[in-house]
């Protein structure tokens, strides 16, 4: 392991580890000898589906897990609370550096993952000042206040940014590698841009444990409805119980690397317990078209002629689309060990059932 990245173990100053230590509680009680303790993460993103997807994840490998909220009336707070009770909510904005400096010195976390952000690529054509803010600057704030609060030597904290396959944009080669060069095609690919290169010059300038996962599409029944993969299954499905008569998108011709939302937050920790820190494609390594999506997703509904309720309207289009992404994860493969559980086929068939179940539940019918 590294010197420089470290807590005890990491070469960080004593005096730091009691501090970080102090407000620790061990699981094992007297059984647990003192250098053992429960490891702490925060994450910005709590809310969105890789927040919930990681936060189980880290509560099962014995973290004591917070999660970042922002405002006081946040609507979303009582969804956690109900889903993931095991999580402690600190209210905090990636837009108020000073409230990100509270928050962490409050937390004390060994790990940090930002995964909040303005991540709705169309929403960021419309308020592009706000998604640079936010996804953009907001990384560079959080890692200001882990400098701040965990030291300018042998900083403790690891980061973690979930940086984008939205940053490759206008493709320069095929399959994106950790060194394909960067051309977004949208505000949310611009600020993502800023907020990989900020972790990397940080990690570079500051001797941070500063990782960026670059990770292509995931999705889950978690993902927003805003999304093409959501918006089509929850259609699908309201279509299959009687409950919607057309679904209508935009352009069907752009092709993703389509993954799981919770074999990737795999990958974002595993980034973490690294002995260096580095920047990884994480992907499937295969594509498909909207159509393809849309097609397969009908099917497994037994609906086999989707045309009939399909339509196309301009509004769902974008000012500059992305027309092609595919990545090469050979890195993450051979480096963390990481490989996606979950294929194309699987994932579709898991959304559309997640939909049917819940749409038929809250209409009051059998699924058929
Ligand atoms: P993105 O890759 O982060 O932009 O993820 P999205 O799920 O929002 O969009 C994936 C692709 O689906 C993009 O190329 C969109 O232009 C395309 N698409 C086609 N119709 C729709 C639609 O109705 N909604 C969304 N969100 N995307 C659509």
């Amino acid at each position: 392991m590294g010197a420089a990245y470290g807590q005890a173990d990491r070469g960080i100053s004593p005096e730091r580890v009691r501090v970080w230590r102090s407000t620790r509680r061990c699981p094992g009680g007297s059984r647990c000898g003192y250098p053992q303790r429960v490891r702490r993460a925060l994450i910005t993103g709590i809310t969105g589906q890789d927040g919930q997807y990681l936060a189980e994840f880290l509560h099962a490998k014995n973290y004591e897990v917070f999660g970042l909220i922002k405002g006081q009336n946040n609507p979303r707070i009582d969804l956690i609370t109900a889903e993931l009770p095991f999580v402690e909510l600190v209210s905090a904005d990636l837009q108020d550096l000073s409230s990100l400096v509270a928050a962490l010195e409050q937390v004390q976390p060994d790990e940090v993952y930002n995964l909040g952000a303005i991540s709705f690529v169309a929403l960021s054509f419309k308020q592009a000042e706000l998604t640079a803010n936010v996804t953009g600057l907001g990384v560079l704030r959080l890692l200001e206040a882990i400098r701040m609060v965990g030291g300018s030597s042998g900083n403790p904290i690891r980061f973690y940014q979930a940086s984008s396959s939205e940053m490759f944009g206008k493709v320069r080669e095929t399959p994106q590698t950790e060194q394909t060069p960067f051309y977004p095609r949208s505000p949310y690919g611009c600020a993502k841009v800023f907020g990989h290169d900020i972790t990397v010059n940080y990690r570079d300038s500051y001797d941070l444990f500063a990782c960026s996962g670059i990770l292509f599409n995931h999705e889950s029944p978690r993902r927003g409805i805003e999304f093409v993969t959501r918006k089509v299954t929850n259609a699908v499905a309201r279509i299959k119980l009687g409950l919607q008569e057309t679904l209508v998108l935009g352009d069907l011709e752009p092709r993703r690397d389509w993954g799981f939302a919770g074999d990737y937050v795999h990958a974002m920790w595993l980034m973490l317990q690294q002995d260096k820190p580095a920047d990884y494609v994480v992907a499937t390594g295969q594509t498909h078209s909207v159509r393809d999506f849309v097609d397969a997703a009908f099917r497994h509904a037994g609906l086999d002629d989707w045309e009939r309720f399909v339509t196309q309207d301009p509004r769902f289009f974008r000012p500059a689309e992305v027309d092609l992404l595919v990545g090469d994860a050979s890195k993450a493969h051979t480096e963390l060990g990481w490989k996606p559980q979950v294929d194309f086929e699987s994932l579709v068939s898991m959304m559309v059932d997640h939909d049917l179940r819940i749409e038929a539940k809250k209409a009051g019918i059998e699924v058929p």
